[in-house]
């Protein structure tokens, strides 16, 4: 089993920020993460999307704000291994043995859970045709609105998601549909009349996606079923965005007895768990189990306090605070 001093779990904002601080502090460290890329959240659910509450940073896409922290995350060469779910944290002899996809395969001195929600798994059709044209015409987020230019694209789901890939891709697009499979959408109403004013939009309520059509390269149309009048018909698409919600599973570790709240990892004002060596930063962690301030901004705060108080835990004679950066010369 490979020895660390540091396993930090999860490479959303909160995870890359550890990261970086690791390598601040001369922490030797290996970060996991479960996904095949790094940007947690800002990834996976709102890629397109401009962020504009991150110190420094007036605005940004959501993705470019992922690039550029995993940027940051890498200056001081951390290591990161993706396809990696830590599956079990097993505390034995004062150490953690980190068990990664079922399988142990890490010995630390200590732990930083920044596990967010969770890991995302976008929950499908399950349609004829949707395996084959996945990545082909199929997708499950819009990570990049130029590849629909000119397209006519046809988004399935009525919650917020669906409207703002509706919205990001309707100026670019030569036609948008919105398929919703029953007559009630949980999106805001704002978006929804947005949508109802956008001539290029059409939403089709009350109607199931049945089949996806393709030339074996590219979704070509897809087959829909009409719940009221009960009848069927193609439609014609290029590329069809499903975004009917994700699974998420939230961290668990069996063999670490850990305190939670209703919702949240417990922490300490130094974002240390119940157990020793063990910290939590990020949406994952609160000091209570009232609503945090779940942002990006706070999740970077907690990881720079957490790695500072992990430093001192794993070298006692450490300084808490180990400088400014800004004395650093890299
Ligand atoms: C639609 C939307 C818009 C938002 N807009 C803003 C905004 O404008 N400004 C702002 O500040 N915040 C915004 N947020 C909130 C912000 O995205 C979150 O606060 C932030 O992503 C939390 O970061 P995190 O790293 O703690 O968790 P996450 O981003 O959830 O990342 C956790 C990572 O850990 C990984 N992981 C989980 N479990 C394991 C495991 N067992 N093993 C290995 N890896 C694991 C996951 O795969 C994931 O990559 C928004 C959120 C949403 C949903």
């Amino acid at each position: 089993m490979e020895e660390t001093d540091l396993i930090i779990i999860g490479t959303g904002p909160t995870g890359m920020f550890a990261t970086f601080c690791a390598g601040l502090r001369e922490i030797n460290s290996i970060t996991l993460e479960s996904l095949d890329t790094y940007g947690g959240q800002m990834l996976e659910l709102y890629p397109e999307k401009i962020v504009y509450d991150v110190q420094a940073v007036p605005k940004m896409k959501a993705v470019d704000l992922s690039n550029k922290m995993y940027e940051q995350s890498m200056l001081f060469k951390k290591r990161i291994e993706f396809n990696s779910k830590v599956t079990d944290i097993i505390p034995e002899n004062n150490r953690f043995t980190i068990e990664v996809n079922n399988e142990k395969k890490y010995s630390s001195k200590a732990v930083l859970i920044c596990g967010g929600v969770g890991d995302f798994h976008p929950n499908k059709l399950n349609v004829d045709g949707e395996e084959q044209y996945e990545g082909k015409g199929l997708y499950y987020a819009v990570k990049s609105v130029d590849d629909f230019k000119g397209k006519t694209v046809a988004v399935i789901g009525g919650g917020d998601s669906a409207f703002d890939y509706q919205m990001q891709l309707s100026p670019v697009c030569k036609k948008t549909y919105i398929i919703q499979h029953n007559n009630t959408f949980k999106a805001a109403e704002s978006s929804v009349d947005a949508v109802k004013r956008d001539s290029k939009a059409e939403i089709i309520m009350n109607t199931d996606v049945k089949k996806i059509n393709g030339d074996g390269n590219t979704v070509k149309n897809i087959e829909l079923f009409d719940n009221t009048n009960k009848t069927s018909r193609t439609l014609e698409v290029d590329a069809v965005v499903v975004a009917i919600g994700y699974k998420v599973n939230p961290s668990v570790f069996k063999s670490l007895k850990i305190e939670t709240t209703n919702r949240y990892i417990k922490v300490d004002h130094n974002y240390k768990t119940s157990i020793d060596g063990v910290y939590a930063a990020g949406d994952i962690a609160n000091v209570t189990d009232e609503n945090k301030f779940a942002l990006i901004a706070v999740g970077g705060a907690e990881a720079y306090i957490a790695i500072n108080n992990i430093k001192k835990y794993i070298s006692p004679n450490a300084s808490l605070f180990g400088g400014h950066s800004s004395s650093l010369n890299l």
